[in-house]
């Protein structure tokens, strides 16, 4: 959709960077499918009230002399999600903001108020939020394991809570951890502490994504106000979805007392981080919320997790090791080759990579996200070369050289000799071109998708290796020896299963 609206004022250079601009958005919207976001929203009857400077400065539940705001509206989604993360009914107090990282901002604050000696706890998979928190706040922190699954690891935490159990500890806790949707126990942390013999302490949960899905699943891990915690902090723009990030932080209304200043000049309460705050994004959560019932939001819940294992199967079925944790619709995989990080938008981290079945994100969607890992895995083996070469000194050297002489670049090199033979293995950018330069060399190609093995140079080898092929029902196209020499043999094969065929010789595979 190009704008219809009157551009006048803007060049026609200017408009069709406009339009280029919305083009190119609208199309990384198709690939979107890593990220904790929710792109399926129609505020249309909001857009009226961007005609206004709409401020909601200061505490939402004081009034203000800035009159063009929406702190009602505002006060109503606090109440909202006081409810939904059973806040107890008159102790609780919060606003709408920025995102997770303002509301973990500022529950850690409120933690360093009430014990300004504390430390602070976070595990290994904690937002990379909290690390800046904890220097902007100048807190004194503990890093504690992750255990594979992404959530705390409660032994560690234990070790650290009682080498400090002289200070208060404010400990933060994941509620669905970024990379894999592990979830920090709060029962367990309570344990630690208590085993710990700390009394003074403060509980802060970052539920950026999982505080909107949790509560609308059954059986959710112990993570809210019931647990008693003293702070939280959910996103809007993720699992309910918003043009705009948005997040809601929630906190024991004794905490803010300790905080809040009267500021006569706009006749306000500051408790909060910003000064000036984003009017609009309350009144995007409010029509979020009032559109749809809780039914309709266990039912987009329930829809996310049932995409989520289709990604698994799919993914599963595809040879690819995916998973998910139990109350996250995170799908966690071996990080994908650059061809389909290129394409989608997939978040990685170090070896794994991972996809969020968010309500946008459809089976046509994974089928061909799964269809393009399953051709990248397939293409980078392809693009293997084997070569036949004399065993004598010179030889990688030599290949490298003439590759490089047709300015082919060399991804990997490998060497082996086995009896007599050498074989020396290689992948390159340009495949094609690499097996044209090589045709003219004395060394001899080893025939596209034939594996090579190593066998023991004995009557009968061969035989037992035809017979492992058989039992697993893959049909060998050829079958032959490549020299045999000292009592080692290397033998090539092909097959009409080449990715069975390869498992299948793992361990007499060369290269
Ligand atoms: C996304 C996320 C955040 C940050 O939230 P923003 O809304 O992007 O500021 C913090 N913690 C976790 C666990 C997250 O997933």
């Amino acid at each position: 959709m190009k704008s219809e609206l009157p551009l006048s004022s803007l060049s026609l250079e200017d408009r069709k960077r406009l339009d280029w601009l919305y083009d190119m958005i609208s199309q990384q919207a198709k690939t979107f499918v890593g990220y904790p976001v929710n792109r399926m929203f129609d505020y249309r009857p909001l857009y009226r009230f961007l005609d206004y400077p709409i401020n909601n400065v200061g505490d939402p539940f004081v009034s203000s002399t800035y009159r063009v705001n929406t702190r009602q509206i505002e006060r109503e989604v606090i109440e909202h999600f006081a409810e939904l993360l059973h806040a107890p009914k008159d102790d609780f107090w919060g606003y709408v903001n920025n995102g997770g990282t303002e509301g973990n901002l500022y529950g850690l604050y409120l933690g360093r108020e009430i014990h300004p000696d504390g430390v602070l706890y976070f595990s290994q998979d904690r937002h990379y939020s909290i690390d800046k928190i904890a220097r902007v706040l100048g807190l004194r922190h503990h890093m504690i394991r992750s255990l594979p699954t992404g959530e705390m690891d409660y032994q560690d935490l234990r070790t650290h809570l009682s080498l400090n159990k002289d200070r208060p500890a404010i400990v933060l806790a994941t509620i669905g951890t970024t990379m894999k949707q592990g979830i920090d126990d709060i029962q367990k942390i309570r344990q630690s502490l208590q085993h710990a013999g700390i009394e003074q302490h403060y509980l802060h949960c970052d539920a950026a994504l999982a505080g909107m899905i949790l509560p609308f699943t059954d059986d959710p891990p112990p993570f809210d106000f019931r647990e008693g915690i003293d702070s939280i902090s959910v996103s809007g723009h993720k699992m309910v979805g918003s043009p705009i990030p948005c997040g809601v932080v929630l906190v024991r209304k004794q905490h803010v007392n300790r905080v809040a200043q009267n500021v006569e000049y706009v006749g306000i309460v500051d408790s909060t981080i910003t000064g000036s705050r984003n009017g609009f994004s309350p009144l995007l959560l409010w029509y979020a919320i009032r559109s749809k019932s809780r039914r309709e939001f266990r039912g987009m819940i329930r829809s996310c997790f049932e995409m989520a294992d289709y990604a698994v199967e799919q993914m599963q079925s595809a040879g690819i090791d995916a998973w998910r944790n139990p109350h996250g619709i995170t799908v966690v995989f071996p990080r994908p080759s650059p061809a389909v990080l290129e394409k989608w938008q997939i978040a990685v981290q170090e070896s794994i990579g991972h996809i969020i079945t968010m309500p946008h994100v459809d089976k046509h969607m994974i089928d061909a996200l799964v269809d393009d890992m399953r051709d990248s895995s397939e293409s980078r083996t392809m693009r293997q070369i084997s070569l036949y070469v004399p065993d004598e000194p010179g030889v990688v050297a030599d290949v490298a050289e003439l590759l490089a002489g047709h300015d082919i670049n060399i991804d990997s090199i490998d060497a082996e000799t086995i009896g007599d033979t050498g074989v020396v293995i290689l992948t390159v950018d340009r495949y094609h071109d690499a097996i044209e330069a090589l045709k003219h060399t004395k060394y001899r190609l080893v025939p596209d998708r034939a594996i090579l093995v190593k066998l023991d140079d004995r009557p009968g080898s061969l035989a037992e290796l035809a017979t492992r092929f058989k039992q697993a029902g893959i049909n060998i196209h050829s079958l032959r020896m490549v020299n045999n020499h000292d009592g080692k043999a290397l033998a090539s094969v092909s097959t009409d299963n080449w990715e069975k065929a390869m498992d299948l010789v793992s361990d007499i595979r060369v290269g």
